[in-house]
C-alpha cells in the first residue's frame, strides 16, 4: 500500500466536517503538516469542528480568508479505502457527504483516551425548567439514543458548559453513573479446533476459506435450513481470515440478543469478539473504533453502523440473516447495510458471505445473474429433521371474538407439556392490545403526532406509538367522550396472549419475551439463555424470537396469525411473511426430538400459507420472481422512494407537484415518476410526509437523473427531501 498523499505547513487541503456544507471546504495545513485522511480540528465561523482531509484544496476562493486547520486530531488517519467507500456510498444513496461522513465518525473525542470517573446518560422526565441549553443536552441524548457521554463529550456536543449537564443530572433528567473499565481485547485463537464439519459442510467452509485466501472479492450465498450449520461454516471462513491476519466483520440483525453467538465464538476462538452496538456506551464504542483502526480488535460482531468502523485489512465480511429488513436504515442516512456491505468489500478485497435460510429476492436475482456465487447445506446437522407443518383453519374453530388459541392448538401444547418439552406461541405484536376503543362513543385512541394508533402496553402501563415512540400514560376517560371506564383493548398482542395463556396453562412456567419488556439488552439475553436452558414450558414471543435462538428442547411452534402480513398493499409482503413463518417454524425441534409448526389461518388456501405449508422454496421464489419482474420491479427493475415533509401539508404537497410536473431529467433516461401520494408512514411527529416512487429500467443511470430532478424543489423553510433508493415497501 502506498502511503496517503502529505500536505506541508500552509498547503492548501479540502476539509471535510460533519456540518451540513455540501463540501469539504479549503483550509491551510497546520504547522508540521499532515496526511490526506487526517482528523483533525477546524475553525468553523466560531466553532471548532472535527474535519477529515480530504484530499488537495480547491483554491477557489479568496485565499486570504482562508484559514489554518487548528490541530491534527491523535488518531489513525482515515484510509483511502475508506474514503472511497463513503464517496462511492454516497453517490449511490445520493446522501451529502457530511451526513455520509457522520456514519464514520460516531465515536467522539476521537484518539484521546478516556480519563474519567463519570459517564452521563439520559435519566428520567424532563427538567423543572426548560431552557435551549438544556433542550441542547437532551437533543444530543436522544439522537445517540442509548448511548452515555463523558461530562466533556456531553458538553461539547451540546455546546453547553458542563454545568448545564450537572444541573439536569442533579434533577435526575441526565443520569450520572460509574464508568466502566477500558479493558483490552484478549486475543482470538484461529487454531483452536472447530466442531468436526460434516462432509455438506467442510465443502461449503473450504470454499469459502479458499476464497478469504485469495485475498480478492467475492460475494457468496450461503444457504441453507436454521440449523443446518451456516454459522459453524461462516466460522471457518473467519478463522481464514484470522489466520491471514485479516479483520473479520460479522453482521447480525438483533445485535442485542448475542449472547448465544458470542458464547459460540468463544468456544471457537478462546476469547469474546468486539460486540459494535446501539447500546454500547459512548466509552465502550470509542474503546472499539480505536482497537478496530490499530488493527487489535480482529472480530467484530456488529449492527449495521458496524460497516463504518475504521478497519485496518478487513478480508471478510459476513451478513448473517441476510433477508433481514432491519438491516434497511430507514432514518437519516437511507442505505442497505447489505449492499454497502458488498461495496465495501469490492472496494477492499475482501470476501462477503450472506447466510440466510430464506434469502431475499435480490440475492437470488444475483445469484441468477452470475454476481454472487451459492453454497447450500442441504440438511439440518445431525437428527433433527425439518418440522412438520400444518395449518389450523380457525373458520372451524369456532373461538370467542378475544381468545386467540384455538381448541387444536391448546391440545397440541398439551402434548408437549406431558412429554416434558418446550412449545412457542409466536405473534409479530408488541404490546397489549393494538386498538384501544372507547365503548361509548367509538373513538380509537390515535397518536398525537401521526397517524397511527397507539399501542396498550400493560406491563409499562403506557400507550405507546410504534411509528414514532410518543408514549403517554393509559387514560382513565375517553379523550374524545369523556366516558369513565369504557376503554377496552381490541386484538392480541403478546402480553395479552401470554395473559390468555396463563389462564389455559395455570402449572405452566410461562415466559414472554418482547424487546420492550426487559429494563436492558443483558437482562434480555439472560432470559434467552435462561429459557434455552429449560427455564419455561411455554415461550410466548414477537419477532424477537424468531431469530437465531436455540431452544433445543422446543418442539412446537404455533403461530397465532399468519395472515398478519398478508395484509396491506406492499409488494413485498409475500416474501416477508413467507420468510417470517419459515424462520418461525425453524425454531422447532433442533435436536433429538422432531418439530411442528402449526399456523392458525383464515385462509388457508392463499397461495404464501400454501407455499409455507407445502416448503416449497423453489416454487414460491419462482412464481415471486415472475410478478416482480412482470411488473419491473427490484430486483428486475429500479426503483427510489423520494420522501418529501414538512410541518405545511400543502407546502408538502406543491413540492412533490412541482416535481410530478417537472419530470424532464427523469424522462430523459426513461424513468416514470407515480405520485406524490401520502408516504406509507404520512405523518410523523407533527411532519406531513408525501412520496413519489420513481421506476426505471435496470439498466438506467438512476442516480444522475434523480439528482438532477430533485435539484428542481428549493428546500425552503422545513420543507425536507429524503432519496431512498430500493425503497422497503413500494
Ligand atoms: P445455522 O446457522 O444454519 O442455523 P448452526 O451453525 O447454528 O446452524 O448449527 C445448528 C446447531 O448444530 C448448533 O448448535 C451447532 O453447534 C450444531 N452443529 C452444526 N454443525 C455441527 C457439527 N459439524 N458438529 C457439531 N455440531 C454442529
Ligand atoms: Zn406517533
Amino acid at each position: 500500500m502506498s502511503s496517503p498523499e502529505f500536505f506541508d505547513h500552509g498547503d492548501l487541503v479540502a476539509v471535510l466536517t460533519t456540518q451540513p456544507l455540501g463540501r469539504a471546504l479549503d483550509y491551510r495545513a497546520p504547522e508540521g503538516g499532515c496526511h490526506a485522511g487526517a482528523f483533525v480540528e477546524v475553525p468553523l465561523g466560531p466553532r471548532k469542528v472535527l474535519g477529515v482531509v480530504w484530499g488537495a484544496g480547491q483554491g477557489d476562493y479568496d485565499l486570504s480568508k482562508v484559514r489554518h486547520v487548528i490541530r491534527v486530531l491523535d488518531a489513525a488517519p482515515m484510509r483511502d479505502e475508506m474514503r472511497t467507500f463513503l464517496e462511492r456510498a454516497a453517490a449511490y444513496t445520493l446522501t451529502p457527504m457530511p451526513a455520509m461522513l457522520r456514519l464514520a465518525t460516531r465515536a467522539p473525542g476521537l484518539g484521546d483516551p478516556p480519563s474519567m470517573r463519570k459517564i452521563y446518560r439520559r435519566g428520567e422526565g424532563e427538567p423543572d425548567r426548560m431552557t435551549d441549553a438544556r433542550r441542547r443536552v437532551l437533543e444530543v441524548l436522544a439522537d445517540y439514543g442509548d448511548l452515555s457521554f463523558t461530562l466533556k463529550e456531553l458538553a461539547d456536543m451540546a455546546g453547553v458548559t458542563s454545568t448545564v449537564v450537572k444541573g439536569l443530572a442533579k434533577q435526575g433528567v441526565v443520569r450520572e453513573e460509574d464508568a466502566p473499565r477500558d479493558m483490552p481485547f484478549a486475543r482470538l485463537d484461529p487454531a483452536l479446533p472447530g466442531k468436526e464439519l460434516t462432509e455438506d459442510q467442510a465443502a461449503a467452509a473450504e470454499v469459502l476459506a479458499e476464497g478469504v485466501r485469495s485475498g480478492t472479492y467475492g460475494t457468496t450465498l450461503l444457504r441453507g435450513v436454521t440449523g443446518s450449520g451456516k454459522t459453524e461454516v461462516y466460522l471457518e471462513a473467519v478463522a481464514a481470515a484470522l489466520r491471514q491476519g485479516r479483520q473479520a466483520l460479522v453482521l447480525l440483525p438483533e445485535i442485542a440478543l448475542t449472547e448465544q453467538f458470542l458464547t459460540r465464538v468463544q468456544e471457537r476462538f478462546g476469547a469474546k469478539p468486539a460486540e459494535w452496538h446501539s447500546g454500547a456506551t459512548m466509552t465502550e464504542r470509542r474503546r472499539i473504533w480505536r482497537m478496530v483502526g490499530q488493527g487489535h480488535a480482529q472480530l467484530v460482531i456488529g449492527a449495521r453502523s458496524a460497516l463504518f468502523l475504521p478497519y485496518q485489512n478487513l478480508g471478510l465480511i459476513v451478513v448473517d440473516e441476510e433477508h433481514d429488513t432491519s438491516y434497511k436504515q430507514e432514518e437519516g442516512v437511507l442505505y442497505n447495510a447489505r449492499d454497502m456491505a458488498v461495496l465495501r468489500a469490492a472496494i477492499c478485497g475482501a470476501q462477503v458471505v450472506l447466510a440466510s435460510a430464506t434469502p431475499s429476492l435480490e440475492s437470488w436475482a444475483n445469484v441468477e445473474a452470475r454476481k454472487y456465487r451459492k453454497l447450500e447445506l442441504t440438511s439440518r446437522f445431525g437428527p433433527a429433521v425439518m418440522p412438520k407443518m400444518g395449518a389450523i383453519d380457525m373458520r372451524a374453530e369456532g373461538l370467542p371474538s378475544d381468545r386467540w388459541v384455538s381448541p387444536t392448538l391448546q391440545r397440541e401444547v398439551n402434548t408437549r407439556l406431558e412429554r416434558g418439552e418446550q412449545a412457542m406461541l409466536f405473534i409479530n405484536r408488541r404490546g397489549y392490545a393494538p386498538i384501544t376503543l372507547c365503548r361509548a362513543c367509538g373513538h380509537q385512541i390515535g397518536c398525537d403526532h401521526c397517524d397511527a394508533r397507539m399501542v396498550e402496553h400493560r406491563f409499562l402501563k403506557r400507550l405507546i406509538c410504534h411509528q414514532c415512540g410518543e408514549s403517554k400514560p393509559m387514560p382513565e376517560a375517553c379523550p374524545a367522550c369523556g366516558a369513565e371506564g369504557r376503554l377496552a383493548p381490541v386484538g392480541p398482542g403478546v402480553e395479552r396472549l401470554g395473559e390468555e395463556a396463563a389462564a389455559i396453562w395455570p402449572e405452566a412456567r410461562i415466559a414472554t419475551l418482547s424487546s420492550d419488556m426487559y429494563g436492558s439488552a443483558r437482562a434480555l439475553k439472560a432470559e434467552i439463555a435462561a429459557i434455552g436452558a429449560g427455564a419455561a414450558d411455554i415461550i410466548i414471543g414477537t419477532q424477537l424470537v424468531a431469530k437465531g435462538h436455540n431452544f433445543p428442547n422446543l418442539t412446537l411452534v404455533g403461530v397465532i396469525d399468519a395472515d398478519l402480513g398478508l395484509q396491506g398493499s406492499d409488494l413485498r409482503a409475500a416474501e416477508r411473511t413467507f420468510q417470517l413463518m419459515r424462520q418461525v417454524a425453524g425454531r422447532a425441534g433442533r435436536a433429538e426430538a422432531p418439530g411442528t409448526a402449526l399456523l392458525q389461518t383464515y385462509q388457508p388456501e392463499h397461495p404464501v400459507i400454501r407455499a409455507i405449508l407445502a416448503g416449497d422454496e423453489e416454487a414460491f421464489w419462482a412464481a415471486e420472481a415472475a410478478e416482480r419482474k412482470a411488473a419491473g420491479v427490484p430486483p428486475y427493475g429500479r426503483m427510489a422512494g423520494i420522501i418529501l415533509s414538512g410541518p405545511d401539508v400543502a407546502q408538502v404537497f406543491d413540492a412533490g407537484n412541482l416535481l410530478a410536473r417537472r419530470d424532464e431529467p427523469l424522462r430523459r433516461i426513461g424513468a416514470q415518476v407515480f405520485g406524490p401520494a401520502p408516504a406509507p408512514i404520512a405523518r410523523v411527529r407533527g411532519r406531513h410526509r408525501v412520496r413519489l416512487l420513481v421506476k426505471a429500467e435496470k439498466s438506467a443511470p438512476l442516480q444522475e437523473g434523480l439528482a438532477r430532478w430533485v435539484a428542481q424543489v428549493k428546500l425552503k423553510g422545513e420543507l425536507r427531501l429524503a432519496v431512498d433508493i430500493d425503497p422497503q415497501s413500494f
